[in-house]
């Protein structure tokens, strides 16, 4: 490969947090390249629809659009449909390891903005690696892209604020759920009202969603959650079991498809390669140590987003903003007006919504030894507990006594399980419960490594004198 080309600042992530952050550093002057493996900068919840798609009119659409409209004009260098599969510190900045349809490549930067957004956290239960059995924040994904959802009768499980929309979208389809199962109580969404009226439109959207549930008459278990899932003859999903939190007689609908999901946490894994640390933090679990403007420890390396504390999208994209002016004003440029904060009625509605998607360890420390728990790898809770009393006492460790983690997702699914069950174990190392992050970050193809290509371009080297 021949000398990577060089930048200010290069971004990972096109969602709220990273394309905000990209028009206000471009727009004091820094040459900006904006990396993301998506085809169109939006992110999860701003995502743009596929090609032939038309979905309903949507706040996050409108948002969407203006803020691809907005790059668009913004003199950012876009890298769409772009992995980063590696990044590494340089004496000058960072090199940063990219695949896309033309190939492989790297690119150096100066300075390195990390919002890669978040990854979806799913409790496990006998059964919930079943064909049929989808993420809550996944059915987001293929409602913005496909306006689809996939199932004939479907149930909707989990907790938090998504648990509503997926609901309220599947009966906009035509798919009424057989059940809501929601984790929390009603006393817990009371709770969590007074944040969200830190955002009137997002609490009244809210309020719809479950207005129109109720009209349709979708039963709605507060207090429950999946216990178990059950196979059909055919090896996919034929029936859910649903139990009282806490205990008592478990009820049974027979589903194709189950879209569960209880929280989110930070896709902070090219951050701590880089060496950037996590600490904890009471209502999202954990988050990257960084100043309020985004400057992690490491010079030159900052964070926006949910990629360093779950926020959600509006709190992400102020962030980012303010992010993408500190970079600049770190760079030598000189800017007109100061940086704001985040509105504090934003984190209110941002610590509401986090509230909803708490996941005690108790919870993961009570599962079954048969529950698996790293899917990639098919490794149980029975087998990582077996670990443990081998004497593994961190989380790599864990990795190498059971290949947990070790699959593509990379310990993204099961990371945080994994640590919860390390956390609550007598005799485990105290801050060894997560994960080293290791290039590929993501799965990447070879082809997509070798790029294009002519076998007669390939040198021959000299045969070896004998
Ligand atoms: C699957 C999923 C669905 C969600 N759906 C919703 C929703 O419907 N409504 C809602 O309110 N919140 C949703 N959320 C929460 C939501 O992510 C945010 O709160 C918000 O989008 C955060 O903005 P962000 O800019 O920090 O990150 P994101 O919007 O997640 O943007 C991060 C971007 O980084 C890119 N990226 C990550 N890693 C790499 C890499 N290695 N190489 C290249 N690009 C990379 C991703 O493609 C993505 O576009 C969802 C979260 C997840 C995980």
């Amino acid at each position: 490969m021949s000398a990577a080309p060089f930048h200010d600042l290069i971004i990972i992530g096109a969602g709220p947090a990273g394309a905000n952050a990209a028009l206000s550093a471009a727009g004091a002057g820094l040459d900006v390249v904006l990396v993301d493996e998506a085809a169109h900068p939006g992110g999860q919840v701003w995502r743009a629809p596929a090609a032939g798609t038309h979905p309903p009119p949507d706040p996050d659409l409108t948002r969407g659009n203006h803020l691809r409209a907005q790059v668009a004009q913004a003199g950012v260098a876009l890298r769409a449909q772009t992995v980063v599969w590696s990044v590494a510190a340089t004496q000058d900045g960072f090199e940063v390891a990219i695949a896309s349809p033309q190939g492989p490549e790297l690119i150096g930067t100066r300075r390195l903005l990390v919002a890669t957004g978040a990854q979806e956290r799913v409790v496990p239960f006998a059964g919930w690696t079943l064909p049929g059995v989808f993420g809550l924040a996944a059915a987001t994904v293929l409602l913005k892209s496909e306006n689809f959802l996939p199932g004939r009768r479907i149930l909707v499980a989990g907790q938090g604020p998504l648990l509503v929309a997926v609901a309220a979208k599947a009966l906009k389809l035509g798919k009424a759920p057989v059940a809501v199962v929601d984790f929390n109580g009603l006393g817990r969404w009371v709770q969590a009202l007074r944040g969200f009226v830190g955002h009137l439109p997002s609490l009244r959207q809210g309020l719809t969603w479950q207005a129109k549930l109720a009209l349709a008459g979708v039963p709605i278990l507060r207090k429950h959650a999946i216990s178990r899932a059950e196979a059909n003859d055919a090896g996919a999903l034929g029936a859910v079991h649903v139990t009282p939190v806490g205990g008592g007689t478990p009820r049974m609908f027979e589903v194709d498809t189950a879209f569960v999901g209880n929280s989110l946490v930070p896709g902070d894994e090219i951050l701590r390669l880089l060496g950037a640390r996590r600490r904890p933090d009471p209502l999202t679990g954990w988050r990257i140590e960084a100043d309020d403007e985004g400057r992690c420890k490491i010079p030159g390396l900052y964070v926006a987003g949910d990629a360093g504390r779950i926020r959600g999208a509006l709190p992400a994209a102020a962030q980012g903003t303010r992010t993408g002016l500190a970079i600049a004003r770190d760079a030598g440029c000189a800017l007109s007006a100061a940086p704001a904060k985040t509105p504090r009625r934003m984190d209110r509605f941002a610590d509401a919504s986090c509230s909803l998607m708490q996941v005690d360890d108790a919870r993961i420390a009570g599962l079954a030894d048969d529950v698996v728990l790293c899917r990639c790898e098919d490794v149980t809770v029975g087998a990582v507990r077996g670990a443990i009393a081998d004497g593994a006492q961190d989380a790599n460790q864990l990795k190498h006594f059971t290949r947990l983690g070790m699959g593509p997702c990379q310990g993204r699914m099961c990371g945080a399980n994994a640590a919860a069950l390390l956390r609550t174990s007598p005799g485990t190392k105290p801050g060894g419960d997560v994960l080293t992050p290791r290039s590929p970050l993501h799965p990447v193809a070879v082809a997509q490594l070798a790029g294009q290509f002519d076998y007669a371009d390939i040198p021959v080297p000299k045969p070896a004198p004998l």
